[in-house]
């Protein structure tokens, strides 16, 4: 989709896909929100087959107190609706009674509790009143219908916001969950700046009082809370749009908004920021050397696609040819969107078949995709990168700069070994 009199991604015109797609769904969220949030548990209101994909997801890890199950509902409970409430109260007693480290209970609606339409909402309430003050219960869905892994973050933190108490005080909340040592190096930023009163959502623990109100201004980590974006201009937040704090120019750009914002004095922005950019700088160059001129195809995945398209193109020196993204949230999205040369083929939702024809024409030196399409085109002799790989490692801000960098080269590397291989 190439215009020559388009100077960026910006204004590009989008392909818009509604077809089969190939994606994990939001239960996902719950193996790495569980870690960030120390008191709160999910139970999945689900079937085996959900119970199933979180056990995968989660690896081997093995708890001696786990921090999310599954409420399997059972073939009988198609039948009767009451008595599926009932026998969810019940769990939930179970558990609380065992455990009194539970602070937030989340019970995360999925594809069966949305066909036979169990109310958690309902339920949350009815158990937020048994269970108070000690415990909160909060609902969202991780249902794979329709949606992408990332998601299940994203209806998590919505559905926390109307929750949260009322302030009228000046304060900035960043939202979106950070592996805590890459929190620590993002806070340390922000404080060096001179902004104190910085609140994270989620919160490590439920005693973090987060607090929102008309005075709150909101920067996000991560470009898939669209739906929490919506929720927080609802309580009167106003948002900083910039671009994802990814490599040293994201990040820059990010830290630059807020300061802005803060009225941060220009020497002072300078003097937090020059050194740990010159390092994320350095890093970069070292880890993507292999990168320069290389061309990345993205498939929709993550809906990290944008900003690292973005980090790719801008600071590695790779071309893209096509930045695939299950959904464009513009008002996250926008300002990595205008930092992109125009060229590549912007696309939303998927049609898996017409896309795996793009890539296998276009025969990128990379293409990032999901882990169900990436032993395919393997086969086809492309080279990939899983995108989920992404979310659970640490690369935001400035020190993770150089180990995002050094994801993408990896992959390229093995593919020239095993080319060699079979050449001799
Ligand atoms: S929520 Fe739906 S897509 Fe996810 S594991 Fe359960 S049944 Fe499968």
């Amino acid at each position: 989709m190439h215009s020559s009199n388009l100077q960026t991604c910006g204004s590009a015109p989008v392909l818009k896909e509604r077809g089969q797609r190939e994606v994990f769904c939001g239960l996902t969220s719950i193996i790495w929100l569980h870690r960030k949030m120390q008191d709160a548990f999910f139970l999945v209101v689900g079937s085996r087959t959900c119970a199933h994909l979180l056990q995968s997801a989660a690896g081997v890890m093995i708890f001696a107190e786990p921090r999310f199950g599954t409420a399997i509902l059972e073939e009988t409970d198609l039948a009767g609706l009451a008595d599926a409430h009932q026998e969810l109260d019940r769990e939930v007693e179970r558990l609380l009674s065992r455990r009194s480290d539970i602070k937030r209970l989340f019970l995360v609606g999925s594809c069966p509790s949305e066909v036979i339409k169990l109310d958690l909402s309902k339920a949350a309430e009815r158990l937020t009143k048994k269970f108070a003050p000690s415990v909160r219960v909060v609902n969202f869905t991780g249902s794979g219908i329709e949606t992408t892994f990332t998601q299940g973050e994203d209806e998590c933190l919505a559905a926390m916001v109307p929750t949260l108490r009322e302030s009228s005080e000046r304060q900035l909340m960043v939202i979106g969950a950070l592996p805590d040592v890459v929190e620590e190096q993002m806070r340390s930023l922000l404080s060096g700046m001179g902004i104190s009163n910085v609140f994270v959502l989620p919160a490590a623990r439920h005693e973090d009082d987060i607090s929102v109100g008309p005075n709150t201004l909101f920067a996000a980590t991560q470009p898939f809370l669209g739906e929490t974006h919506s929720a927080l201009l609802r309580r009167g937040a106003h948002h900083i749009a910039a671009p994802f704090p990814f490599g040293a120019e994201g990040t820059t750009a990010w830290l630059k908004a807020i300061a802005g914002a803060f009225q941060v004095p220009e020497q002072l922005f300078e003097d937090v920021t020059a050194a740990p950019y010159a390092r994320a700088k350095k890093a970069i160059s070292q880890a993507a050397a292999a990168l320069e001129d290389k061309s990345v195809f993205f498939f929709p995945d993550s809906q990290l696609e944008i900003p690292l398209a973005r980090f790719l193109t801008q600071e590695c020196g790779m071309k893209a040819v096509e930045i695939g993204t299950p959904f464009i949230h513009r008002p996250l999205v926008q300002p990595d969107l205008d930092l992109i040369p125009a060229g590549p083929t912007v696309s939303e939702g998927q049609d898996v078949d017409l896309q795996l024809d793009r890539a296998k024409e276009q025969r990128a030196d990379l293409t990032v995709c999901g882990l169900g399409l990436a032993n395919p085109l393997e086969a086809e002799g492309l080279t990939t990168k899983w995108a989920i790989e992404l979310v659970f490692t640490p690369v935001h801000f400035y020190e993770q700069a150089g180990d995002l960098a050094g994801l993408f080269p990896r992959p390229i590397r093995r593919r020239m070994i095993l080319n060699q291989e079979a050449a001799e």
